[in-house]
């Protein structure tokens, strides 16, 4: 048995980024740059009106006051998307709408609001300074600058400005594919009754989730009955995945045969049995030339697995960077007791009251609840050593979803 943390290390050092896709921006948020994006050109490409007003010489408004206004003669109006076609001389100034390229001679703009319209003049009772409500070229972006990194992850931001410089393609890191096989004779797929001794597959499904979570596309392979033969075809179907996980049949039971599977000529078993709860019956390996995550068959086991050692792998893969959930210290709403030997990740709610973060168990912890995972949403992580925690003590609380901190979820207790 092996420590959750050299599991880890054992699994990442294993594995590579994957190769490079072009993808339209409009497919491309939540991905990573396989590419640094260098700007073409300036944004703004030339000087604009940030207002509508007008533009003037903002010497020719100085000392304009209410009981001293100024007036100026308008010479023409500039519509954005259109260029002014004369030069704001001494005394004169252009109408001119928001994102309307700046006359020459005009160095500001005059808010609409703050002037009086008369016939072909305007007159003026404030005065402005120089770059009052203009947009400089470039003062958003400069030509040559590297305006997203290799390595970014793209948000709604970042395809914003992919469309600002023009570009409807971008090279991004490539999804791992990752085939899904949930094992064992009692599976049942969806939308069947199932009979005496009988219970519905939703491993696949979980993992499925899970793999969509964090950027992968789940390959469906099915259910694998228990008997080395059904595996071993099976996983033939995992083809040309970039990852397999299996669910079931890792255990010490007489009809677990995924670990066999992997004993096979060609396949390899790096580990078997990680010291964390649950989910320690956990192997990995390789199969067929694949990464093989041989999972625990249990439906909470299974899902903390992914979470812990699979999801790490699937970001590295992807090029991310940020390949943990975030982690911080929250005070417990109980005393919790554990064995110790074990690395324990209890399902838990984590919320802000008051100026610090309160964790609280979502309710029972067997590896088959699965209405305390649902409710989680985060784990309460105990390490190996630790055996008690008492009402109020300080925990280590591991994110699930790091955009909400609750406060809608109800307890199971
Ligand atoms: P195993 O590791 O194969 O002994 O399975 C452990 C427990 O998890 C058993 O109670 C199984 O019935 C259950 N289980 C295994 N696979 C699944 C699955 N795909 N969906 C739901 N429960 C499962
Ligand atoms: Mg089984």
């Amino acid at each position: 048995m092996i420590s959750v943390e050299k599991a880890l290390e054992t699994i990442l050092a294993g594995c590579c980024p994957l190769g490079f896709e072009k993808v339209n921006i409009l497919e491309a948020s939540g991905r990573v740059m396989g590419e640094d994006v260098i700007a073409q050109r300036d944004i703004p490409p030339s000087p604009n009106s940030a207002k509508d007003g007008y533009a003037v010489r903002s010497s020719d408004t100085k000392g304009a006051k209410s009981r001293t206004p100024v007036e100026l003669k308008v010479i023409e109006t500039i519509a954005a998307g259109s260029l002014p076609r004369k030069t704001v001389n001494k005394g004169q100034a252009a109408r001119i709408m928001t994102g309307a390229v700046i006359p020459k001679g005009a160095d500001a703009v005059v808010l609409r609001e703050e002037t009086e319209e008369k016939d072909k003049t305007v007159i003026m009772k404030t005065a402005v300074l120089r770059g009052a409500e203009v947009r400089f070229a470039g003062e958003d972006v400069k030509k040559g600058e590297i305006i997203i990194e290799k390595g970014s992850v793209l948000r709604p931001g970042h395809i914003g400005m992919l469309a600002a410089l023009g570009k409807a393609f971008v090279t991004v890191y490539q999804k791992p594919r990752v085939a899904i096989l949930c094992t064992g004779d009692e599976l049942v797929e969806l939308e069947t009754d199932p009979s005496p001794g009988k219970i519905v597959n939703s491993n696949s499904y979980s993992l499925a989730a899970q793999v969509r979570e964090c950027g992968g596309i789940p390959v469906m392979l099915g259910i694998g009955r228990d008997n080395r033969s059904d595996l071993v075809e099976k996983f033939e179907l995992a083809g040309r995945s970039d990852v397999v996980l299996s669910s079931g049949g890792v255990s010490v039971g007489d009809y677990d045969f995924v670990k066999d599977v992997m004993g096979d000529l060609g396949n390899a078993m790096h580990f078997w049995k990680v010291a964390m709860r649950p989910g320690k019956p956990m192997a990995f390996g390789s199969l067929n030339g694949l990464p093989l995550f041989g999972l625990p068959g249990n439906p909470v086991s299974v899902m903390v697995s992914f979470e812990q050692l699979v999801r790490p792998y699937l970001l590295k893969m992807q090029g991310h960077k940020q390949i943990f959930r975030q982690i911080f210290k929250a005070v417990s709403a109980q005393t919790i007791r554990k064995e110790t030997g074990f690395k324990h990740f209890m399902r838990a709610v984590v919320q802000k009251e008051g100026d610090r973060y309160v964790a609280r168990l979502t309710g029972e912890q067997g590896s088959g609840i699965l209405k305390s995972m649902m409710a989680a949403n985060a784990f309460i992580v105990l390490d190996e050593d630790v055996s008690f925690v008492k009402k109020g003590d300080e925990v280590v609380v591991q994110m699930l979803d790091e955009t909400m901190l609750r406060t809608d979820v109800p307890c199971f207790e």
